[in-house]
Parts: structure tokens; C-alpha cells; sequence
């Protein structure tokens, strides 16, 4: 089939990447295509929980303050407090200085999705990404169909067909996997939870499930969590691919007995690959950058990486928005955005995670207990986004400056 239309951006996905992608350029006036392989609403393997820096950019960039989130439905629950654990003990717990929400990703990626269109970009549905051809800027479609573009942009989450279709120079492999992460996760129905958690763990979960956990050491080099969602529980468990290969499912059924979820060790978990700092320090080549999960940004500690996906789209925006207009070279100026407004961060990150496990791993214990109980709030507060993970010092700007 012939080529249709020329577009300014192709961008490929419709998760939170590509939204926030099609919805900065569509505003700026530019001729937009997201393709989306499903069709909206569709699911995501995903805890669904949103940081205070998520919901912060949830305002800033598409004006959709927590009133406006609770008014269309996006917010399906709010945790006020928390309970950190290394193992069975329990380091911190307490309430939160600003509450997590937790939303369901079909609702909000749908509504995003539309937020996009209202913005002017033009959303294909069930447009699956086959093949691309990077010297001409041209993406095919499973059926044939061709989009031309000036830009495009790989928003295809972890599996990227984008990221496949670059050069292994782009995309180093072994650093790829090194730090590649792996998670289970199980949905529970409230009343379910309710009638058969037996309360035996050696974590004792509050009555009403409202509380989120963390367990960090559930599995090698990873964590458990137990979120809250209005009708149902989440439980998973995650960590790095390569420790955890071979028995991630053991490790599962060992957390679900812990926190008194025994009787659900039988029911089988839906299980996903997640960035773990795995990012790909310079994700662009020629006409083409990677953002979001396809470019392997999340925390390296928690891979939450809605408020990555978000955050690299809006840098990815940026630069390409000075490409378009004053020919500035694409992949430089993406890669200079990220080295200075999100790389430094994920290092220190990865630092601390390091740290953390590496005492964990060490043949004599280490006090980890007695770290956390005197960082913990600190680790908070760079989660939700208002400290640095460097030296942990405020920074009201970490997470809005573009340029
Ligand atoms: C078990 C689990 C729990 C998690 N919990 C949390 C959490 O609580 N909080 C948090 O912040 N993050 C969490 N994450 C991470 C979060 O889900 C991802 O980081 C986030 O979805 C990344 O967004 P994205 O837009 O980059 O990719 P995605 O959300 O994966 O979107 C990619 C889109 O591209 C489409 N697509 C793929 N291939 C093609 C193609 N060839 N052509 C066209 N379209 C295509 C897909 O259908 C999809 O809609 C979790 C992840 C896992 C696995």
C-alpha cells in the first residue's frame, strides 16, 4: 500500500509514553500519528501507583489537578500511609506526608489517550507497528499500511519492536539485560481477600488491605508489595531477571504466605519483564528515539515507571520540538536532556539499590535496619520526588525543568 500521509511525528504505543508524547506535540501544533496495537480501554500488567511526582505531572503538563483526577475516575484509591519491610521485619511504617494514589491503567491510559486527541494528534486504534525503516523515516504497518514521518518515536513499552529495529551500538544488549527486571503479579477481589487471608503471616496486613507494603528481599534482589485498588488487592513481586530466573515463582508463593495469602499460592500470576536501571543512556538514532519503558526508564530500586514514561515523552517533546524548528540534531539533543534532567538521578538510584542489596548479600549481617530507620523518610521523599537521590537535598526543580 502506498504511503498516505507525511506526518511531523509517528509516534508507536499508547501507554503513558506515547500519550504524553502525542499530546506535547499535538499542542504545539504538529501533525501527530499514535499508533496503538489494542484498542482503549485495554489493560497493562501494572501496580497502578502514582508518586507524588506522577500526579504532579499529571497537573503541570496536562492540567489535571487531583480534584480533576478524582472528578473523571483515574484515582481509584489513595494510600495515606505505608510499611516498609526487609524481610518478615518491619522497618518503617506510618502515614505518608503526601498520600500515593493508585489508579487503574485502563481508565487512565484510555483518558490520556483521549487528552491526546483533544490536543490534535490523530489516534489509530488496533495499529499494530510491524517494520521500520529508519533512513527514511517510515513505519509499516502489520496490514501494510506506511506512515511516513520527520520523527519517530519508539513508545512500545518493553517488548519495543522501535528498540529491536536499532542498531546493537544504541541499544548494548548485555547492558540491556543486566539490569532487566522480572514481576509477578496477582489481582485479588476484596471479598475474596477478605474471606481467606488467614492472618497467620508473619506480616500482618490491616484489616481493610489499605495500607501499601513493601518488602524488600522477597526475592533476590527485588521486592513484594501489596497495593490497594478499590475493588480488588495487587500483590507482586519483582526483582532482576537474571537472579531470580529460576525460581521467581517459589519465591511468589513464599511472599503469599507471609503476609497470609496462602490460599491463593495456587492461582496463577500474570507475569511481565519491567526496566530495573536498564535505561539506554543515548536511546535515539538518526530520526528515532525511545521513550518510556522502551527505552528501559524506571526506578532501578521499584520500577515505577508511569512517571518515567511521562517524564522522558515531555524530554523527548522538547528535542524534538528544536529539531523540527531550528534543525538541531535530534539524538544529541534528546541524549543532552536526559544526561542533565534524569540520568543523574537514576545513577544515584541505582547506587542506593546497589548498596541496599549489597548488604543484604553480605556474608556478616548489616545493619540495614538501623540505615533505613535513619534514612527511610529521606527514601520517601525521593520517591515521591521532592528530595534528589543525590545526597537526598530538596530540589523543588528536579522534576519540572526541561531545558
Ligand atoms: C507487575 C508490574 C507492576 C508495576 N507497577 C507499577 C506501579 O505501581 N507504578 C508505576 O509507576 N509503574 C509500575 N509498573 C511499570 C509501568 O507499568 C510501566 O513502566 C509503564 O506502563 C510504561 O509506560 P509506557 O508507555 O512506556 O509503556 P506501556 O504502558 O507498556 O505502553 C506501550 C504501548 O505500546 C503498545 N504497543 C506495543 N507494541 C506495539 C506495536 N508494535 N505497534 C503499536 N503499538 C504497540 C502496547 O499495546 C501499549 O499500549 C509496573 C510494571 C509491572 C510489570
Amino acid at each position: 500500500m502506498e504511503t498516505q500521509t507525511r506526518y511531523d511525528a509517528v509516534v508507536v504505543g499508547g501507554g503513558p509514553a506515547g500519550s504524553t508524547a502525542a499530546y506535547l506535540l499535538g499542542e504545539s501544533g504538529y501533525r501527530v500519528a499514535l499508533l496503538e496495537k489494542r484498542a482503549y480501554p485495554r489493560d497493562k500488567v501494572c501496580g497502578g501507583c502514582l508518586s507524588q511526582k506522577s500526579v504532579q505531572f499529571l497537573d503541570r503538563v496536562f492540567h489535571l489537578p487531583v480534584p480533576a483526577l478524582q472528578r473523571e475516575g483515574l484515582l481509584d484509591s489513595t494510600g495515606t500511609g505505608y510499611a516498609l519491610y526487609i524481610g518478615s521485619t518491619r522497618i518503617l511504617a506510618g502515614d505518608l506526608v503526601e498520600p500515593l494514589y493508585f489508579t487503574r491503567r485502563e481508565h487512565y491510559d484510555a483518558h490520556l489517550a483521549r487528552k491526546a486527541a483533544e490536543a490534535g494528534a490523530q489516534i489509530h486504534e488496533g495499529v499494530e507497528v510491524a517494520a521500520i525503516d529508519h533512513a527514511h523515516h517510515i513505519v509499516t504497518t502489520s496490514d501494510g499500511e506506511r506512515y511516513a514521518a520527520r520523527v519517530i518515536i519508539g513508545a512500545d513499552g518493553i517488548h519495543s519492536r522501535v528498540r529491536r529495529s536499532l542498531p546493537e551500538s544504541v541499544v548494548r544488549p548485555e547492558q540491556w539485560h543486566e539490569n532487566l527486571g522480572w514481576a509477578l503479579e496477582l489481582t485479588i477481589p476484596r471479598e475474596e481477600a477478605r474471606a481467606l487471608a488467614n492472618g497467620d503471616g508473619s506480616i500482618r496486613l490491616d484489616d481493610d488491605f489499605a495500607t501499601p507494603h513493601i518488602v524488600l528481599a522477597a526475592c533476590r534482589r527485588g521486592y513484594g508489595w501489596v497495593f490497594p485498588n478499590r475493588e480488588a488487592v495487587i500483590v507482586g513481586i519483582g526483582g532482576l531477571l537474571q537472579k531470580n530466573r529460576k525460581d521467581l515463582r517459589d519465591h511468589f508463593k513464599e511472599f503469599l504466605k507471609t503476609i497470609g495469602f496462602s490460599a491463593f499460592a495456587d492461582r496463577r500470576p500474570v507475569g511481565f519483564l519491567v526496566p530495573l536501571g536498564n535505561y539506554i543512556p543515548s536511546p535515539a538514532h538518526e530520526g528515532t528515539v525511545l521513550i518510556g519503558d522502551a527505552g528501559g526508564f524506571a526506578s532501578p530500586i521499584l520500577g515505577e515507571g508511569i512517571f518515567y514514561a511521562h517524564r522522558t515523552a515531555e524530554l523527548a517533546a522538547h528535542a524534538i520540538d528544536r529539531h523540527l524548528t531550528t534543525a538541531a540534531p535530534l539524538a544529541e539533543t534528546y541524549t543532552a536532556l536526559l544526561q542533565r534532567r534524569l540520568i543523574p538521578e537514576l545513577q544515584a538510584e541505582t547506587a542506593l539499590r546497589d548498596f541496599l542489596y549489597g548488604c543484604l548479600d553480605a556474608p556478616v549481617q548489616i545493619p540495614l535496619g538501623a540505615f533505613m530507620k535513619a534514612t527511610g523518610a529521606r527514601v520517601i521523599d525521593a520517591v515521591q520526588g521532592s528530595r534528589s537521590f543525590l545526597g537526598f537535598r530538596r530540589d523543588d526543580n528536579l522534576h519540572s525543568a526541561v531545558w
